[in-house]
């Protein structure tokens, strides 16, 4: 799984292991690990990337676009959006509807 926790440990610059760990950070769950002597934390560079690209668009307005597919009507999402939220084809999100012109996609 992508999003599983490592198990691997790093050298600390304080000299000890540190403990893989989740972290939470603006709603982003982070994998990492953190030093129980010193308090120091490391964050798994793919997750703190995407965390990074998060927060430039996250006060942007994106645009995205309405196409067809087959029988089927998609949107088009923005690349940086895409990589913000770590999504990837064939995955699931849930829609729901907030009002006519608002409608809300949760990631898992
Ligand atoms: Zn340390």
């Amino acid at each position: 799984m992508k999003r599983e926790l490592k198990k691997e440990k790093i050298k600390c610059q304080c000299g000890k292991w540190t403990e893989p760990k989740e972290f939470n950070i603006d709603g982003f769950k982070m994998r990492g690990s953190e030093c129980s002597s010193c308090g120091e934390t490391y964050l798994n560079p793919e997750d703190a990337n995407q965390a990074l690209i998060y927060n430039k668009i996250k006060h942007e307005v994106l645009t995205g676009k309405i196409a067809k597919s087959g029988n089927s009507i998609v949107v088009r999402l923005p690349k940086r959006l895409v990589e913000a939220l770590n999504l990837t084809a064939g995955e699931t999100v849930t829609i729901s509807f907030e009002n006519p012109k608002t409608v809300k996609l949760i990631c898992s």
